[in-house]
């Protein structure tokens, strides 16, 4: 519908969509509101769930554009652009938002190319003003937050996660579901080799509340362990930074920073990490700062709220053991 508020669907690929997408339908439900219009979700996948349409309109989503198909899994942009485009082509919305996850920047981007539109990429705030949407985001690493505005439409937008509020669930919502046809581009890359990741069983880098992440200061893959007891206490997820990720301690996937994962938890608890800028680009719009580092002098302390001058083999186990106790107290 012209006019229409989309949200691009992150699912977990059995089905479901990701709490990343209850947040950007949440903003375009908002937005929409505001405009006039009505939020959809559009989803590309190859296998779709009652379930998750079900999940879609109780987060605000009025109509679900549907394209379900082999060929959409697993995602590769050149499969995924030319349908985005060809939909958005024939029903014109105002404006699609997606998330920051890997496959979504990249598709948004080359959507964006497609259309000749304009993309604010890893947006962290959205407002109306009269007729024209602002988008505020983080440049130079996030040392400073630019505003941007578009010339012409249809606004195309990532939204950093865990910083937008997810849609308040309407319970019993209904949304009319589309399954428009498309055409699927011809095969250009031949799926070789798929190798499932090992689970870790901890939440989801992106999407966690709280994140504890380890550097340099760990002294090699072997001393991930403390971090990991420390995590499954407190219900986080673990990433690295990238002197942890070269060394090969840890896998690429778990990389926070300029050229890894953007991340705003609750609480960012960051262990032997220096505070580069370019981590800093990563995790710098976490609520919550706290980080842990022999050196008092470590770039980190000065955008922490809080920090610990010491040793990480000795405050890392001391603090899942005080956590424990305080969790099992409550
Ligand atoms: C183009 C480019 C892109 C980059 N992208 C990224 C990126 O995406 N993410 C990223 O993280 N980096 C990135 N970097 C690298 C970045 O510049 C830093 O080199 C890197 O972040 C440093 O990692 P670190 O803090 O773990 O290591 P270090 O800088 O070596 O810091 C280790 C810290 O551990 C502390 N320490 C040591 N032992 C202990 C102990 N026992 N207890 C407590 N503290 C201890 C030390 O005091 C020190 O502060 C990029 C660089 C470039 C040039």
């Amino acid at each position: 519908m012209a006019g229409a508020f989309w949200a691009i669907v992150e699912d977990d690929r059995q089905g479901n969509p990701k709490k990343v997408t209850a947040e950007v339908l949440g903003e375009a439900t908002r937005l929409a509101g505001q405009a006039g219009g009505q939020a959809e979700a559009v989803w590309l996948t190859d296998k779709a769930s009652e379930a998750g349409l079900k999940y879609l309109a109780e987060w605000g989503a009025k109509r679900v554009w549907l394209v379900e198909n082999a060929a959409l899994a697993p995602y590769r942009g050149e499969v995924w652009t030319p349908v985005l485009a060809e939909l958005a082509t024939k029903e014109s919305p105002k404006a699609i938002l997606g998330a920051v996850t890997s496959r979504q920047r990249e598709a948004l981007a080359r959507l964006a190319a497609r259309l000749g539109a304009g993309l604010a990429a890893d947006s962290v705030a959205l407002t109306l003003q009269g007729d024209s949407l602002v988008a505020t985001r983080p440049v130079y690493a996030g040392k400073l937050l630019a505003k941007m505005t578009w010339s012409k439409g249809p606004w195309l937008v990532t939204l950093r996660p865990n910083v937008f509020k997810p849609a308040d669930e309407q319970a019993g919502a209904t949304a009319a579901v589309e399954r428009p046809s498309v055409s699927m581009p011809g095969e250009q890359m031949k799926l070789a080799e798929r190798r499932e990741e090992v689970s870790t069983g901890l939440p989801e880098l992106a999407e966690a509340e709280i994140v504890v992440s380890g550097g340099r200061g760990l002294k090699g893959p072997e001393n991930f362990v403390i971090l990991e007891e420390l995590a499954k206490v407190i219900g986080a997820a673990v990433g690295a930074s990238r002197a942890a990720v070269d060394a090969g301690w840890r896998p690429h996937r778990f990389q926070i920073g300029q050229t890894g994962r953007t991340i705003s938890p609750k609480l960012y608890l960051g262990f032997g990490i220096s505070g580069a800028i370019q981590h800093l680009a990563g995790m710098r719009t976490s609520k919550v700062i706290c980080a842990i580092n022999k050196d008092p002098e470590a770039p980190i302390f000065k955008i922490a709220d809080y920090g610990i001058v010491g040793d990480l083999f000795e405050v890392a186990p001391a603090l899942a053991t005080e956590f424990k106790k305080l969790l099992e107290k409550s």
